[in-house]
Formats: structure tokens, C-alpha cells, sequence
């Protein structure tokens, strides 16, 4: 069945920038007729906090956001990626990098040092080349992109030096199954989408249509997040939390119980009554 997902990190708690941006995916896939598929980007395993992934699918299911089908797990899917990084290699796509992050400091895009070094190399990174065509897409809240990938950062590394597969290769094969067609995330991930979408069309896989939502900020203006020191959402107040979302969501809603609440937003949501703004919040008190 046609999904949209939901795809947060196992390294911390829900938090409520987390918790917004889970709500907003769960009714635009609602109210597209889609499954909601929840997949945890848990490949940088020393990021990733003991306990998280359970406390993540507590909470979600304590705020009413039930997910369709199995738990998904890059960390179970490394033989996709595998198989798509030799699709890569044996299109002439990919080279071994052994640049050191000094050695490029001063280069905002990859100066193509390595770009010659296709047959294996211990201890490199891999890049996919890029080249100077434009990207182009049409994201549903932030409008026409086209960016070109040469100009903005170059080859990229699809398998980092320490072995593990980089998130815009897993996320591209992920994204690019048939099956999800819509990707609800956080503005702050537009600039990787290109990324992404250069990895789809070498692989063959069709792009979901896009949707980057603005981001809760703090006080600071700093995206919520674990970094920013966003506080886990409470499980103890599911509704009024829900309730601060779907306000923020431009969805103010009426005094309804939880489930109640989110029927009224599955009916009410629309993709294109989302601003563009970044929009300042503060859970705490004061
Ligand atoms: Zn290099």
C-alpha cells in the first residue's frame, strides 16, 4: 500500500520538535489515504541511545499516532544498501576518498582529488560523482527547488570510512521504494534532498513527492532538538501536547478528548495551509 513515513533516530526521547513533525507526517498521510509507515534511521549506531527506540514507540502510541505495518530498521536493511552501492560501482558512479576532513576544510564542495581511485582502497570513503546537471523538484510547502549538486557539494559519501552506509544513501533507498510516495520531514533537511534524489535516479528508484514542514524553534531560534536541549515530550499529557502541535500546525482545535482530537485533524489537514516560517515555541513554563 501507498505510505508516507515517519523516520526519527533512536538517540534520545521524542521531544515536542520531534513529536510535531511525527503528528504533521500522520495526518498528511491520513489525509492522503496512505499508510503511515514508521522506519527508525538507527544506522549511526554509537549515536544511538539504549532504550530510545521502545520510549519513541511509547510515546507515539500514547499520543494517538498509530503506525501501520512492522517497525522498519536501516540497521536490518544493509544488504539494500549494499546491493545498491555495487548498482553504483559498476555504473562508474563511485570512488574510494581518502581525503582527510583538514585536507578539505577549506573546500565548501568536493575538489575531486580522489576521483580517479576506483578500485578498492582500505580505510576510504566512497563517493558517488555528481555532475553539472540541474536537480529540479517541486517541494508542496517550499516550492520549486533546482539546484545543482557540483555547485553546492560535490561528490558525496555514500559509505563512510568507518564502514557504515552515509544517510543519504540509506535514506535515498529507503525514500525511493515504490511504496512510499510522500516524504513529510523538517525544513532543516531540505539542502539533502538533492542528494538523495541524484541517488535515486542512478539507482533507478522513484522519488516520493516532498513536503519540508518549517521546524519548532526555542527562544534562541535554534531548531528543537537533542543538541538544543529540547525536553522529552511528557507522556502524562498526551492531549494538551497534541493540542500545542496541532496549534502550531495552524490546526487550532476544539475541547476534544485525544482520539477525537485527531479525527478532527485527519479531516481538517491540508499540506497546503502549512507556512513556511520556522515558527518559536517553548514548552517550558515562564
Ligand atoms: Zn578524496
Amino acid at each position: 500500500m501507498a505510505a508516507g513515513r515517519f523516520a526519527p533516530s533512536p538517540t534520545g526521547p521524542l521531544h515536542i520538535g520531534s513529536l510535531y513533525t511525527a503528528l504533521a507526517s500522520f495526518l498528511d498521510a491520513h489525509a492522503e489515504g496512505l499508510a503511515w509507515r514508521l522506519r527508525f534511521d538507527d544506522l549511526d549506531e554509537p549515536r544511538n541511545q539504549p532504550g530510545a527506540e521502545a520510549r519513541i514507540l511509547r510515546s507515539l502510541e500514547t499520543h494517538g499516532l498509530h503506525w501501520d505495518g512492522a517497525v522498519a530498521r536501516q540497521s536490518e536493511r544493509l544488504d539494500r544498501y549494499q546491493a545498491a552501492l555495487e548498482t553504483l560501482h559498476r555504473q562508474a558512479k563511485t570512488f574510494y576518498c581518502t581525503c582527510s576532513r583538514k585536507a578539505l576544510a577549506d573546500s565548501p564542495t568536493y575538489p575531486g582529488h580522489c576521483r580517479e581511485r576506483i578500485t578498492p582502497i582500505s580505510n576510504a570513503a566512497i563517493r558517488v560523482r555528481v555532475d553539472g546537471a540541474a536537480l529540479e523538484f517541486t517541494d508542496l510547502v517550499q516550492g520549486r527547488q533546482r539546484t545543482r549538486l557540483d555547485r553546492t557539494v560535490g561528490d558525496f559519501i555514500v559509505k563512510r570510512r568507518d564502514g557504515l552506509f552515509a544517510y543519504q544513501m540509506a535514506t535515498a533507498v529507503d525514500d525511493g521504494n515504490s511504496s512510499i510516495i510522500r516524504v513529510l520531514r523538517g525544513r532543516d533537511l531540505l539542502a539533502t534532498t538533492p542528494r538523495q534524489l541524484h541517488v535515486m535516479a542512478l539507482l533507478g528508484l522513484p522519488a516520493p513527492t516532498y513536503a519540508h514542514i518549517p521546524v519548532l524553534a526555542n527562544r534562541a531560534g535554534e531548531k528543537w532538538s537533542k543538541q538544543t536541549g529540547a525536553p522529552p515530550v511528557n507522556d502524562q499529557t498526551p492531549q494538551a501536547n497534541i493540542r500545542a502541535c496541532l496549534t502550531l500546525l495552524g490546526l487550532p482545535p476544539p475541547d476534544l478528548d485525544l482520539e477525537p482530537m485527531i479525527e478532527w485533524a485527519k479531516s481538517r489537514w491540508h499540506i497546503s495551509r502549512i507556512g513556511h516560517q520556522d515558527q518559536a515555541f517553548d514548552p517550558r513554563p515562564g
